[in-house]
């Protein structure tokens, strides 16, 4: 089947036309839209389009506000904090950026706390621009269960990505973002579509189990990346996106959570820091370009977020290519 040709203002139109037609005013589908039209820009497809069905999905079965208006409040000198009104991430994230970067300029350190949203994005998207505002800052959210803590054989943690980003003194500042558990669960529905096995120590099987089959993994458990250590940033990424912040934990969300095939209600905790007011405001720039430089040196190597900007050049230019299959059931809804 040949693939459609998109140009990204066309990703963005067909985003928003769509989540309006499900339900969406246009400033919250216009939010989804940004999202969407960067994770496709910057070759992020398993955040791109792919998502569109699950958004249209939750506003269909009733769950997600689709004309959420976010309500912004500064709770304590450097807390902020975000009530999405029940809708999907993107436009609660965007009402909050203005006054947390204005906070962390203040203080030197703020935090965002974002509560009752639908998340169902890539971090760095959210991380970026506050590093493009020559902030240093970091962001978290969680799930439903989908990783076993470790030594144990049920899930109770969420993928748990946590994102970071450190600006640059020129060009695009250095954004990671990764989940917590070794491959992200798209991984394992693709192995499985495609017929091949995963690599050992992937997850376990609803017995808890070790496995490389891709179903049995889907009906039990992904593993943490790195073994405990793993297992420990997904329970600091709960309670910083759950306990810290007054919201649910995946376990909690998954208990309420009407399977509609979108994510569950929940929270995501962002923290920014202002690098010139940690005392040394006026090299903090050029030193850390030297870790930079260092990594560099070494052959092999790359930055976080290098292989985003290759396909952020490209696809600016050229558009982005979308299979026949996704795009005909985009039309369908
Ligand atoms: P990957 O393992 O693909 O990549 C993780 C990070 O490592 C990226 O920043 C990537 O940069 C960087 N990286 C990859 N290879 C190298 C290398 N050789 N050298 C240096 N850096 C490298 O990501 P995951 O599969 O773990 O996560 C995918 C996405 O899923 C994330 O965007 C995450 O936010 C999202 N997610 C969202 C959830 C939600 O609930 N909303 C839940 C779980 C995940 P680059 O991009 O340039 O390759």
């Amino acid at each position: 089947m040949t693939d459609v040709k998109l140009a990204l203002d066309e990703v963005h139109a067909l985003v928003v036309d769509t989540l309006m037609r499900c339900g969406c005013d246009e400033e919250n589908a216009a939010a989804v839209a940004r999202v969407i039209t960067a994770a496709e820009r910057d070759g992020c497809h398993s955040h791109g389009l792919m998502r569109l069905a699950g958004y249209a999905a939750t506003l269909k079965s009733g769950k997600v506000n689709g004309k959420a208006r976010p309500r912004v409040e500064q709770i304590a000198p450097a807390v902020v904090r975000v009530d999405g009104d029940g809708g999907f991430a993107p436009l609660a994230l965007e009402t909050g950026r203005q006054p947390l970067v204005d906070c962390a300029r203040k203080n030197g350190i703020a935090a965002l706390a974002l509560v009752d949203i639908y998340h169902f994005a890539a971090l760095w998207t959210e991380i970026e621009p506050l590093a493009e505002a020559g902030l240093c800052a970091l962001a978290c959210t969680s799930y439903k269960p989908a990783v076993i803590p470790a030594g144990g054989k049920k899930a109770l943690y969420g993928t748990n990505p946590i994102a970071f980003g450190w600006p640059r003194k020129s060009g695009n500042p250095v954004v990671f973002d990764q989940a917590t558990s070794v491959v992200a669960r798209g991984e394992v529905m693709l192995a499985a579509r495609e017929g091949h096995q995963m690599a050992e120590g992937v997850g376990v099987d609803a017995d808890g189990n070790p496995t490389t089959d891709p179903n049995a993994i889907l009906e039990g458990s992904l593993l943490a990346f790195g073994g405990h250590k793993g297992s420990s940033l997904a329970m600091m990424v709960e309670l910083l996106a759950g306990g810290l912040i007054g919201e649910s934990f995946s376990f909690e969300a998954a208990r309420r959570d009407n399977n509609d095939g979108g994510p569950p209600q929940g929270g995501e905790f962002i923290l920014a820091m202002d690098p010139g007011m940690f005392g040394d405001a006026e090299g903090w720039l050029d030193h850390s370009e030297l870790l930079f430089e260092q990594i560099a040196a070494q052959e092999g190597t790359r930055l976080p977020g290098d292989r985003r900007h290759a396909n952020r050049e490209r696809n600016t230019r050229d558009g982005i290519s979308l299979s026949q299959a996704v795009y005909d059931k985009i039309l369908e809804l």
